[in-house]
């Protein structure tokens, strides 16, 4: 394993992360990273997705300062995390999965406190440049209690950018938030994305980390299963769903051996296969033998989905 590559290509060098909270009386010590390495390229927008459990929390507040790590070692911004804290923390902005905020200060007070906390000088903050860039303007003054749960979660992201970091991490920043929320938000990521930031984010939700991220790792139960650019991530499953509407309503799902049909609600057979080792012809061949005309057929793409069951059902399966 490499031990001491140049870190400072990457907005997060981690090797050999290890962390295990410590038991108490009811519950045992929890192994919650197995000693992860995980790079994340300056510039990208990374995904760090998992089901919950899977240890993402954790490593984010091992970057953030907030969790001391077990074992091995992590860069910030090309800054180790133990010889050069205070440097690398400068270089992270945290939006929390919580909405925790002083309900009684206006948004630019509470984003003066929140530069006075990291320390930057006067002259050096951009409260109103932050406060315009978020949407969150014309709303400068005005009690964050008033806000809407919208301007609240941009308000979050613009407490993270006080200190300009270059690296922006979202925890879960979607849970519970509705899509035209969540449309709103991204619009916001991505134009800080275009302004240089690199975003890193952990979600449970496939489609997000679909949509958005260009490079993708999957943690499961401590372990990296996965990191890889998005699109080979999903290349990567071979596998492929033949769907086929049949020309005359079908009770039950034929026999078609070796492959296997469902039924699905809307009265089409789904038949999975993989591309590399069968033919859309020979399929409907057994679709024909079973006595089915074929009125429409379409094909549908493992999408990340999939590769996200694959993997953590390996694991799972090795683990077992
Ligand atoms: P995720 O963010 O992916 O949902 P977490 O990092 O929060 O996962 O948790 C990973 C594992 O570590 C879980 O099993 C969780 O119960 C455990 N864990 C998290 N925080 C603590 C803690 N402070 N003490 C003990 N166990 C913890």
């Amino acid at each position: 394993m490499s031990q001491n590559p140049d870190s400072s290509d990457y907005a997060i060098a981690a090797r050999g992360v290890r962390k295990i909270y410590a038991g108490t009386k009811k519950s045992p010590p929890k192994e919650a990273l197995r000693g992860i390495d995980l790079m994340i390229p300056r510039g990208s927008i990374f995904g760090l997705l998992g089901p919950n459990g899977a240890g993402k929390s954790t490593f984010i507040n091992i970057l953030a300062g907030l969790v001391r790590k077990s074992e091995g070692a992590v860069s910030v911004w090309g800054f180790d995390i133990d010889k050069n804290p205070r440097q690398s923390r400068a270089a992270i902005g945290i939006v929390p999965q919580e909405i925790n905020m002083d309900v009684f200060f206006t948004p630019k007070e509470a984003l003066e406190i929140q530069a006075g906390l990291y320390g930057v000088a006067r002259k050096n903050r951009r409260t109103m440049e932050i406060l315009d860039a978020l949407g969150l303007a014309d709303k400068a003054d005005a009690y964050v209690r008033q806000l809407s749960g919208g301007m609240k979660r941009r308000l979050l992201i613009a407490k993270a950018m006080v200190h300009s970091p270059p690296i922006l991490v979202l925890d879960e920043p979607t849970a519970g938030v509705d899509i035209e929320l969540r449309k709103q938000m991204w619009e916001y990521v991505l134009e800080l994305h275009e302004a240089g930031v690199t975003i890193v984010l952990t979600t449970h939700y496939l489609e997000e980390a679909q949509e958005l991220c260009d490079q993708i790792a999957i943690i499961h139960e401590g372990d990296v299963v996965a990191c890889e650019p998005t699109e080979k991530l999903i290349a990567s499953l071979d596998r492929k769903t033949l769907m086929v509407t049949p020309v005359a309503e079908i009770a039950a799902a034929p026999d078609l051996s070796p492959y296997q049909a469902e039924l699905t609600a809307d009265g089409r057979l789904a038949i999975p296969y993989q591309p590399s080792k069968a033919q859309v012809a020979e399929i409907l061949e057994h679709v024909s033998a079973a006595g089915i005309g074929v009125k429409d057929l379409s094909t549908d793409e493992a999408d990340l989905e999939d590769v996200f069951l694959e993997l953590t059902y390996k694991t799972t399966k090795k683990t077992a």
